[in-house]
């Protein structure tokens, strides 16, 4: 019996649920650490050691190779090319890889593109998994197999970026995941950009979104503005900081879980979509940069018209 089955207080868990043979990892990843421009000659080879080790220790498993960097490395085109042969020419089976405070929504031109150098240079020996990514990550993988993109990973409304030295949350704040936009706006902008098709439960779910829980609280809901005020309900909340009386409005927890499967449903949407042409993604990125640049700005809408030009750029 495998390890973990061995303590004692773990067998009646596994003897209830029927499992004779308990849980296995599929992937063992193997000891790592953070490179960086001015540290990676010093981590790079450490990690790669690391790596034939737990293949040693470990043959019959799948050992992966987490390959944690700064945006600075992406940045310098020699360092890149240097770092993702050695990753390619690793013992790793696979590739975990996590690039430090990415934020696919901000990254300029060069880093997306270099983003996407990297995984083709990696991608040609090895399976690829983006530990953060967003909806441009999500599109590569689905409409560029060359780059062997496997997976994409976030958690429920955070996580599409993160970084390495953790910040503070900050205040919540009530965020809509606006299908057409792939990001979370503020709620008060959410409601700007879906006002024209409040007017019917119809028109909603034609122009806006007609997942489970919109579905779920358009046909419970006689008014279609009433339903969507459910996204952005909260109650005032006082405090006092620097000095000052500073008077919040915090989402409710029903708002809050509204918007999570709202943003779940939708994710599961992205992941599922049968859209297999860079291009068809790009233009339906470009439209509706076009579509909301009236309220949301020009800055408001930069970034899916940068994912649209860089998706449409053959690379490698
Ligand atoms: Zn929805």
């Amino acid at each position: 019996m495998p390890q973990q089955a061995v303590a004692v207080e773990d067998l009646k868990y596994y003897k209830f649920a029927g499992v004779e043979d308990a849980v296995q990892p599929r992937i063992l990843i193997a000891p790592y650490f953070y490179m960086e421009e001015t540290t990676w000659d010093h981590w790079l080879p450490l990690n790669l050691e690391f790596v034939e080790m737990a293949k040693q220790l470990a043959p019959n498993q799948n050992v992966f190779m987490q390959v944690v960097i700064s945006k600075d490395i992406l940045l310098d085109k020699d360092l890149l090319l240097h770092v993702s042969e050695s990753i390619k020419g690793s013992a790793a089976d696979g590739v975990f890889l996590w690039i430090d405070n990415f934020d696919e929504q901000e990254a300029g031109l060069t880093l997306l593109s270099n983003y996407i150098q990297l995984l083709f240079n990696i991608g040609k020996c090895k399976q690829i998994f983006n530990l953060y990514g967003s909806y441009f990550s999500i599109a590569l993988m689905k409409t560029r197999p060359e780059l062997n993109l496997a997976g994409v990973c976030h958690g429920l409304e955070y996580g599409e970026s993160r970084p390495v030295v953790p910040v503070g949350g900050g205040l919540p704040m009530s965020k809509f995941y606006y299908p057409a936009l792939h990001a979370r706006i503020r709620y008060e902008d959410a409601v700007r950009l879906a006002r024209p098709y409040l007017e019917s439960k119809e028109l909603y779910l034609g122009h806006v979104c007609k997942c489970d829980k919109c579905r779920d609280l358009m046909n419970n809901i006689v008014s279609p503005e009433e339903a969507f005020a459910k996204f952005g309900e909260g109650k005032p909340i006082t405090f006092q900081r620097r000095n000052q009386i500073v008077t919040f409005h915090y989402p409710t927890e029903e708002a809050h879980d509204h918007c999570v499967r709202h943003y779940m449903w939708n994710k599961y949407r992205e992941f599922n979509e049968d859209i297999r042409e860079a291009g068809e993604i790009a233009g339906q990125l470009e439209g509706a940069a076009r579509k909301f640049e009236e309220i949301l700005g020009a800055t408001g809408v930069n970034y899916l018209l940068k994912w649209a030009k860089v998706l449409r750029k053959k690379v490698g």
